[in-house]
């Protein structure tokens, strides 16, 4: 049977946590499997309800997962590393590939493209020996969905994608491909399913594609289509003309293609026409939450359809509804009028049922007509009103000259006033900003919340934290200090909520990672800052101690990344509004005498795009953001930055031109090999690469330490290097804090006697 309309996947995580809650517990014992397993049944069945409520013509199947579906196909596919073997109950071998246990490190977990979901990566190697395949979730779901009378479309990540973010080398791939078919083949063999249509997610093709992959693509998807009978295939996040070019070719029934994502998918209509095959038109943004344009979409559909006859269309989500929250009904302190712009997963099946109306039902389809009008009646309202719009934002957008992103001197010229300024030794020790936040710091932020506490109660709690803080820092003797940021909830939330634009939600939770869910602020409207955001703190903290505090900012391309962005306008000048109100805030804070300035941008390289082409003009304007935001700064203030993680080979020329004073990088794990990158461009600035994993808690020795200084030594000069932990320190406890602190400024001293 075709469809007219298809989601590629929905949430899991059940619309008030349920499947978090009783995965933990599951796993602290409180809970058995079989209950486990009730939540996730009742779940899918749930929300395959919600999509036939919605008329949606396939519904997903085999999108659930207890904790990954990249998980569960490494299952499926008998690929579990050998190294879990030795557990032979299934269960516990499934967790503990995810999660580790006493005599297992967990499998790598890296970010799924460029959402920000986790999926584990699969561990191959050259000799890797496939298992028996494991139909046995993909069965079980497809059977329920079937006898529960559900018409649905099993999905499942394909050969392409799998191979691609297991991260192997091309010989590996080149020795295992064959294998991997034969996997696969048997898998789809064994659905015992053969009316369902199954849909491969390749959005591996949406990524810069060799000539390579795709001669493999061509012969992955010739081979799977000799074993089943509808084999469709997905890609999102960004156009894949190339692979499209090329799945013409094959026998698979329907292309899934990303138009919110990958406009230039357009030009592939041609094509798709003559090869007779489906189009699965993605046209409802499954990675955002604002209403669609449905005036826009028919628009597409229609032009779509000069070419391709309707009979040949589904419309459908641009990718899985998994990067989205459930439902706006959850949603009860959001403002009505914001409330009316947005959608989530249950809306967005609305969305395409309306669109279904209205591309292939009848012209006079009264519900319809009038949904439309009241759509459009929306993004009308959304255009003028001043909860979106503030002109005096756009001034100040207007008024931005180039000098703005420019120190008013070269480093060389600042860095010497610094030096005199602050007076630091050689190798000056300091920490990225967080101290431990202490179950009892949460616990009085909730009840500040609730109300329970008072503000003023609050804050003195606060005063009290940051002052042992800094007591503590001069304590071990640490050379520049911080605050601690007791007062913040979350990197980015703390800026949020001191922002004009930004609204928070309370149950628009997305899955991060197995039970993980974050819950990221909504960047709605005009980002101005009614007033300075972290001032008082600094200068509080700086008021209690002769040593320089630094001030602790996110950078604004940070809080872009992590946020949900409105797209009634391009994100770079979201960026820049951003960047304004952070600006202030720099400025603020010197003139308050806090003249060492940390901006964080841990999730600067999260933001770049997929494709090469599209790279240089991401970098452009998340540089021009960073520069506006800091070069405000006076040349005897020292503007550092943060990032999170530690190949800087492809980028290295982007972070120079920052032009920030020091940055701090995540090392610690992967050794100096990754810092040469900054000797061999000659990078001139301060660096501080991490010389301790904060994400474990172990201490690690002076002594260690001390090996890791000198082993720096051999890349950088003694007077181009700081001394910190990798990272902030907020989800360590006090005591592993305190010991591996102590050990750092420790081993810093031995060092700097040895040079001397
Ligand atoms: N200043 C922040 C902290 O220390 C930086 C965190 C981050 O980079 N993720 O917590
Ligand atoms: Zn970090």
């Amino acid at each position: 049977m075709t469809h007219t309309t298809a989601v590629l996947g929905f949430p899991r995580i059940g619309e008030k946590r349920e499947l978090k809650f009783a995965l933990e517990k599951f796993w602290n014992g409180s809970i058995g499997f079989a209950e486990l397993e009730e939540t996730a049944s009742s779940l899918r069945l749930r929300h395959w309800n919600y999509q036939r409520a919605s008329g949606i013509g396939s519904v997903a199947i085999n999108d659930f997962s207890l904790y990954d579906n990249m998980l569960d196909l490494i299952v499926a596919l008998g690929a579990e590393p050998e190294r879990f073997l030795d557990i032979a109950d299934p269960i516990g071998r499934y967790f503990a590939m995810a999660r580790g246990d006493a005599a297992h490190t967990a499998m790598a977990m890296t970010k799924w493209f460029n959402t920000n979901y986790h999926y584990l990566v699969p561990e191959l190697h050259g000799g890797f020996r496939f298992g028996t395949i494991n139909p046995s979730k993909i069965i079980r779901e497809h059977r329920d969905a079937i006898e529960y009378g559900f018409h649905g479309s099993i999905h499942l990540i394909g050969p392409i994608t799998f191979f691609a973010l297991s991260k192997c080398s091309e010989d590996i791939r080149a020795a295992l491909f064959d294998p991997l078919l034969e996997q696969y083949a048997a898998l789809i063999e064994s659905l015992e399913s053969i009316e369902t249509e199954i849909v491969f997610h390749e959005p591996a093709l949406s990524c810069n594609v060799s000539g390579n992959d795709l001669s493999l693509l061509k012969i992955a998807y010739e081979e799977l289509c000799k074993h089943y009978g509808r084999i469709s295939v997905a890609t999102y996040f960004e156009h894949s003309c190339e692979a499209t070019a090329v799945l013409v070719h094959t026998p698979i029934e329907t292309l899934y293609l990303d138009f919110v994502y990958g406009p230039e998918n357009i030009h592939s209509i041609p094509l798709i026409a003559r090869s007779g095959k489906r189009l699965g038109v993605g046209i409802i943004d499954g990675r955002n939450i604002w209403i669609n344009d449905m005036e826009d979409s028919l628009h597409q559909l229609e032009t779509i359809a000069s070419l391709i006859p309707k009979e040949r269309l589904v419309i459908s989500t641009s990718c899985s509804l998994l990067h989205v929250p459930y439902s706006l009904g959850n949603e009860e302190l959001l403002a009505e009028e914001l409330k009316q712009t947005m959608s989530y997963a249950r809306e967005k099946l609305s969305e395409l049922e309306l669109l279904k109306s209205l591309f292939f039902g009848s012209q006079n389809d009264e519900k319809a007509l009038l949904a439309y009008a009241e759509n459009k009646q929306r993004l009308q309202e959304r255009r003028t009103s001043t909860m979106f719009h503030d002109p005096q934002v756009q001034y100040r957008l207007n008024s931005i000259t180039p000098t703005d992103l420019k120190r008013s001197s070269v480093y060389k010229e600042r860095i010497a006033l610094q030096h005199r300024r602050f007076n630091l030794p050689i190798l000056p020790t300091t920490t990225i900003g967080s101290f431990p936040q202490t179950a009892d710091i949460r616990k009085l932020r909730q009840e500040f919340k609730k109300g329970t506490i008072s503000m003023e109660t609050y804050t003195q709690e606060l005063r009290q934290a940051t002052r042992s803080c800094i007591e503590f820092q001069e304590s071990i003797g640490l050379d520049v200090l911080v605050h601690g940021e007791f007062e913040r909830n979350d990197m980015v939330e703390y800026f949020g909520e001191r922002l004009n634009g930004f609204a928070f939600s309370t149950q628009g939770w997305v899955q991060s990672y197995g039970s993980r869910c974050v819950k990221p602020p909504i960047i709605y409207g005009d980002v101005s800052r009614p007033e300075p955001m972290t001032l008082e703190w600094s200068t509080y903290a700086q008021s209690l101690t002769s040593k320089t505090v630094k001030g602790m900012l996110t950078g604004p391309v940070t809080i872009l990344n992590w946020s949900f962005v409105r797209n009634d306008q391009p994100r770079s000048l979201t960026a820049t509004q951003i960047a304004l109100a952070i600006r202030d805030e720099v400025d603020d804070l010197q003139k308050g005498g806090i003249k060492m300035i940390q901006v964080d941008e841990a999730a600067f390289k999260e933001g770049y795009p997929l494709r090469n082409v599209k790279r240089e003009e991401y970098e452009q304007w998340a540089l021009h953001s960073f520069l506006l935001s800091t070069a405000v700064a006076e040349d005897d203030t020292q503007i550092h930055t943060h990032m999170c993680y530690s190949e800087f080979t492809d980028i290295i020329r982007t972070i120079e031109a920052m032009d920030a004073d020091v940055i701090s990088i995540e090392t610690s794990r992967s050794g100096n090999r990754l810092l040469h990158i900054f000797k061999e461009v000659g990078y001139t600035q301060e660096v501080g690469p991490g010389v301790y994993d904060i994400h474990s808690p172990r201490v690690p020795s002076a002594q260690e330490m001390e090996e890791q200084i000198h082993a720096l030594l051999e890349v950088l000069p003694a007077d181009q290097l700081w001394v910190n932990p990798d990272c902030g320190l907020k989800t360590r406890g006090w005591g592993e804090t305190e010991a591996a602190l102590r050990n750092m400024v420790e081993a810093t001293y031995a060092v700097r006697t040895a040079l001397s």
